[in-house]
């Protein structure tokens, strides 16, 4: 499988975030946080990660595929024939 080339220079040096990468990159400082305050504070807290994992779940499919350039760093999101769904 190759990596699609960018829209702006055309270099085929780019990463391919997924929609699960993109979902841990999301999730893991509000997890922690939420970790930390339910510690300190209550476990009620921990629901919030509930809340945290559903938003960032259809955060993440309506991004991804999420293509970054490593040459010009232009970040262009999705492959445009996907069709939303809300
Ligand atoms: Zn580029």
């Amino acid at each position: 499988m190759t990596n699609p080339s960018c829209t702006k220079c055309n270099s085929e040096e780019t990463v391919v975030m997924n929609k699960w990468q993109y979902f841990f990159f999301l999730s893991t400082l509000p997890i922690i946080v939420s970790l930390i305050f339910s510690y300190i504070f209550h476990p009620i807290l921990l629901t919030f990660i509930l809340f945290v994992f559903v938003v960032n779940m259809r955060i993440a499919k309506k991004k991804t595929p999420y293509v970054i350039c490593r040459n010009c760093k232009q970040v262009q999101q999705g492959s445009g024939n996907k069709t939303l769904r809300s």
